[in-house]
């Protein structure tokens, strides 16, 4: 099955990569939304945050600290959001699991 974030991760597709490592890829959105907007997002394959099995537990950490990583290197310490989008409902659009990690600003709360 075609999926964007599989040929970046196969480097079919160029993307501006800021971190790698062997599970998890991290890039710059092509639309970005904020002064920083980097998806962090695993090697493998899950649609969404639904994907999940227990036997992930060592995915999910690898993909938590790749978040904490990133966002120091962006120097983001004064604050940043994580947004998974999961499903039609909230927006969804490319099918493959991907963490948002937004900030250089003051982002506002609610969320749209
Ligand atoms: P979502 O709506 O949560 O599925 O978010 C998908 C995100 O992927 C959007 O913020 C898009 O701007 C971003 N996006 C789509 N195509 C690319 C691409 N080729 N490289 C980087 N980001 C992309
Ligand atoms: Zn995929």
């Amino acid at each position: 099955m075609a999926c964007l974030f599989c040929d970046i991760v196969n480097k079919k597709i160029p993307a501006d990569i800021v971190y790698e490592s062997a599970t998890v890829l991290a890039f710059k959105d092509i639309s970005p939304q904020a002064p920083i907007h980097v998806l962090i997002i695993p090697k493998q394959h899950i649609d969404n945050v639904l994907g999940f099995t227990p036997n992930d537990g060592k995915l999910l950490s690898d993909l938590m600290l790749a978040i904490k990583n990133t966002a120091k290197k962006q120097a983001l310490e004064n604050g940043f959001r994580i947004i998974t989008n999961t499903g039609q409902e909230s927006g969804q659009e490319v099918n493959h699991l991907h963490f948002h990690l937004l900030g250089g600003r003051k982002l506002s709360w609610p969320p749209g």
